[in-house]
């Protein structure tokens, strides 16, 4: 790494790393029945930065326990829901207080930049805190005529109640895991639930910081619960335990599949936000700096490692050379190396298996003689870097051009016209995001209800807001995140009936 652009670790940060680290249980560190541990990695350098728990079964007992304990107690589900919303604006103000320290933890176990961390992960996570936290006060019901005409003389009027649905599980994967847990707790705990969070073993620390700055912000002992851990383990025996009500998932789809399985068992609520192939349709009249700007943010943001990324570019022949060559000059402009170096643009990959996975769909486009164009070099050490990859016109058969990569890999077809670019966009089991490059207002009203997506912009691509529903159609989910109804995934609504 160029040591001259480093940014200095706070010293806050060397010393959270080096911690003994155990299991947040009903609000505070206690120590693991398990004795197993899961070693964490910078994966700039490849080398291990962190240790943490991996809990067992008995481990994640305990948290589910002290969860429904904080739940049924009513410590948090029944405070006025003013108190919960101040104590959940402490709880951001003490991230926006912290913002550096969590913006460096989470650069070193992931990877990101320390640009990303800054300016999107923190401040992201900061503006839907706030978001949420406000959501709390706006907990609603309705009231209802009734035409119930027994026995005569009677009458009945009725509302509806939201009551918060019980304990939930949060799973979370790497590629956000400080964004994304917050997606989860947020909800949760605005709608006066408990929840257990399980980060994905290679990224745990920021949710762990988070837990002790929820404790510090006034949010009660055993209402937010963070276990370590394995999927196998620790996330099987949290999703499938029977005092949880309500799974909130994100990952992959396989995962997610596996988990919605068992939670029709005992009917659990779940959300699942799941993997894309997210297609961009690029058509002749759309203005091509603002197409090769947006859509090499949206395909290379943190290393393609984001479920909205644009990962297929569709382009009309009459610009697709044009376009080829403009987005080859960007990539082979990007200069790669260590997150916590602000200059580099693309930086390492999550994990080493992550880094062998991306590489093995390169290796096969190789192998088949697919166009590839790639970016700088990988710096010369044991991080796990991928250089920034261009597929020119892949074969439909070639397992990157179906399968979610997650990786700085995009592939540019050219299509006859918006009809093709529409069929091939819709090809695919998933339904996460899509986008539609044109400057034609009525191109655009057109075509985007045809588009199979939850997600659609119009010349832009992976801008997300917490006013505005997040989820997928098709394999790419089921349910909604962000948005003024969000807290109904996280409540059961009572219908009270009264004879007066
Ligand atoms: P995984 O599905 O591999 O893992 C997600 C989480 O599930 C991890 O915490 C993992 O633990 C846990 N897990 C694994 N197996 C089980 C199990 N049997 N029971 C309960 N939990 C389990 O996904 P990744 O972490 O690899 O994340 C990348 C995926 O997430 C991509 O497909 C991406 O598209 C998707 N994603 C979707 C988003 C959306 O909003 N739609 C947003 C961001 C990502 P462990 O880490 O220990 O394996």
């Amino acid at each position: 790494m160029n040591q001259v652009n480093r940014v200095a670790t706070l010293e806050r940060v060397s010393s959270f790393l080096k911690r003994n680290h155990g299991l947040y249980i009903d609000g505070g560190w206690i120590s693991a029945q398990s004795t197993d541990t899961l070693p964490i990695f910078d994966p700039s350098t490849g080398q291990q930065i962190s240790t943490t728990i991996d809990a067992n079964a008995y481990d994640v007992e305990r948290a589910v326990t002290s969860a429904h304990k904080a739940f049924v107690s009513g410590v948090w589900s029944r405070r006025l829901p003013a108190e919960r919303e101040r104590i959940l604006l402490r709880y951001a103000d003490l991230l926006e207080q912290h913002a550096e320290e969590l913006a460096q933890l989470e650069t070193l176990e992931q990877g990101k930049s320390i640009n990303v961390s800054r300016a999107f992960e923190v401040a992201c996570t900061l503006n839907w805190m706030r978001y949420t936290a406000g959501l709390a006060t706006k907990i609603s019901g309705r009231t209802l005529d009734l035409s119930i005409s027994v026995p005569e003389g009677a009458r009945y009027t009725a509302y509806t109640r939201k009551e918060p649905v019980g304990v939930v599980a949060g799973i979370v994967p790497w590629n956000f895991p400080l964004m994304i847990g917050m997606w989860k707790v947020m909800p949760a705990l605005a709608a006066g639930c408990s929840i257990v969070i399980k980060p994905s073993e290679i990224t745990p620390l920021t949710l762990m910081r988070m837990a002790e700055l929820a404790t510090e912000a006034g949010v009660p002992a055993g209402v937010f619960n963070v276990v370590t851990g394995n999927g196998a383990v620790c996330g099987k025996t949290l999703t499938s335990h029977p005092l949880i009500s309500k799974i909130s998932f994100t990952g992959s789809t396989a995962t997610g599949k596996g988990i919605a399985r068992s939670a029709i068992d005992r009917l659990t609520r779940i959300t699942l936000e799941l993997g894309g192939k997210n297609p961009a349709i690029v058509l002749k009249d759309a203005d091509p700096k603002q197409v090769v700007e947006g859509l090499m943010m949206a395909s290379f943001l943190n290393q393609g490692q984001v479920c909205a990324a644009s990962s297929r570019i569709y382009v009309e022949a009459p610009i697709f050379d044009q376009l080829v060559g403009d987005f080859e000059s960007a990539v082979k402009g990007l200069s790669i190396g260590a997150g916590m170096d602000p200059t580099s643009q693309i930086n390492a990959v999550a994990s080493k298996a992550h880094q062998r996975k991306v590489e093995s769909y390169l290796a096969e486009a190789n192998a088949l003689n697919a166009e590839l164009i790639r970016g700088s070099a990988a710096p010369n050490n044991e991080g796990f870097y991928v250089s920034p990859t261009l597929v020119i016109n892949p074969d439909d058969d070639l397992s990157l051009t179906r399968d979610e990569v997650f990786g700085p890999v995009v592939t540019l077809t050219r299509v006859a016209d918006a009809e093709e670019a529409l069929a091939k966009a819709n090809d695919t089991e998933y339904g996460l995001t899509a986008s539609l490059w044109t400057n034609s207002l009525s191109t655009a009203m057109d075509l985007t209800p045809r588009i199979e997506a939850g997600t659609v912009w119009v010349n832009s691509h992976t801008l997300i807001d917490a006013n505005m529903p997040f989820g997928g159609f098709k394999q790419s989910g089921t349910g909604r995140d962000f948005g003024v109804d969000w807290l109904d995934a996280f409540t059961e609504t009572k219908s009270v009936c009264i004879r007066h």
